[in-house]
């Protein structure tokens, strides 16, 4: 799916406040409203402004989308496809719906049928694993509440032996519409039925052991194959594993996002690996052979004659594995070249003779702070 950019659909920034967001949403679905804007085109812009307006007034939805984009929301089975007018909206979007077209219109809208299968919500879940865990892949366990179909009921609500009736109030449509006198004249709204409280069926006998409400609370748990090589941030989904549904509609799904510890000996930026490795003024001059801590295990590293500070080394496929086919990225490793900070006095005399024999001279010094000091201020 293409990203969307909801805040341009709306014509706000991204710090705009609800307020605004609202206010923005209103002027444009008035606007565009396919009832009132016969032009082509407007009924495609209508609906998405509805798309962002129901994803950036929503702000869990509007904190996913400012991190993942709208591939995140939509993904996630909430946003776009879902379209305006669905039942569970009534308390939000319906209200402001209402609240310029009175209820009077009656043609823009669309109520779903509250007594259909609708799917359950989806879930997130936040994991937190080990460094290694990522590179390796991983079997672990996932355990979460959720609301459950209930066993008893079979997700009815009604006790063994009943069934729920259809509300005789709002003839199971859920909905009922009121009519109001204010300053501008009689007001139509419509309103969640009171005696179904928008369910379209009433239970005469509840079921006892969800007390009518068709879901129970429930541990879930699930076996989680972390892949090799997973990052930051990622996202899996778990079909059928989020909130049950209502009316015997299909589980939501669970979003798993990846959170990955960080590790003392390696650095990670996709499938890349960097670590730094010392070496000493002598094996950057000589060369030399090395191990090199890699997430695969130790490997020799081969330093040239003549290495200088903080030079890089790729080894490669010694990275993240690649999630998606076979093979495996690079490890950087960045060689410092250590001074030592005390040498004994063959060590200094061999490094006097080495710049001797390079036709140069030099005086050591060794005097303590003070001496260091005085000689400053002379
Ligand atoms: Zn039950
Ligand atoms: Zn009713």
């Amino acid at each position: 799916m293409a990203q969307e950019d909801y805040y341009g659909v709306l014509g706000v920034d991204r710090n705009a406040s609800d307020k605004e967001i609202n206010s923005a949403y209103r002027k444009l679905a008035k606007k565009y409203h396919p009832d009132i804007n016969h032009e082509p085109g407007a009924e495609e812009k209508y609906k998405k402004i509805n798309e962002a307006y129901e994803v950036l007034h929503d702000e869990q939805k509007r904190a996913q989308y400012d991190q993942f984009g709208s591939a995140g929301v939509n993904g996630q089975g909430f946003g776009g496809g879902q379209g305006y007018g669905d039942f569970n909206d009534f308390g939000g979007f319906g209200d402001i719906f209402n609240d310029f077209f009175g209820g009077a219109s009656g043609g823009g809208q669309r109520r779903a049928d509250p007594t259909a299968p609708a799917r359950g919500e989806d879930l997130d879940y936040t994991l937190t694993i080990d460094f290694m865990d990522a590179i390796t892949g991983k079997k672990t366990q996932v355990s979460y509440t959720r609301s459950e179909t209930c066993q008893t009921c079979q997700g009815s609500g009604a006790e063994k032996g009943t069934h729920p009736v259809t509300c005789d109030k709002c003839n199971g449509s859920g909905y009922m519409t009121v009519t109001q006198k204010s300053v501008l004249g009689v007001i139509r709204r419509q309103t969640v039925c009171d005696k179904c409280r928008g369910r379209g069926v009433v239970i005469e006998h509840p079921c006892q052991t969800c007390h009518g409400q068709g879901v129970v609370q429930g541990k879930n748990t699930i076996e989680v194959n972390i892949p090799a090589g997973i990052d930051n941030g990622q996202q899996l989904r778990y079909e059928g594993q989020g909130e049950a549904g209502k009316n015997g509609g299909p589980y939501g799904d669970l979003y798993i996002s990846y959170q990955i510890k960080p590790s003392k000996d390696f650095e990670r930026n996709g499938t890349t690996i960097y670590t730094t490795v010392p070496i000493s003024f002598a094996q950057a001059t000589l060369g030399d052979e090395i191990k090199v801590k890699t997430v695969h295990g130790e490997k020799e590293l081969k330093i040239p004659a003549g290495t200088q500070p903080n030079k890089q080394f790729t080894l490669r496929g010694e990275g993240v594995p690649y999630l998606r086919g076979n093979g495996n990225g690079d490890q950087v490793t960045t060689v410092q070249v250590q001074i030592p900070q005390s040498i004994n006095e063959q060590q200094k005399e061999a490094l006097v003779d080495f710049v001797k024999a390079g036709g140069g001279s030099i005086s050591p010094q060794e005097k303590g702070f003070f001496e260091r000091l005085k000689e400053k201020l002379q």
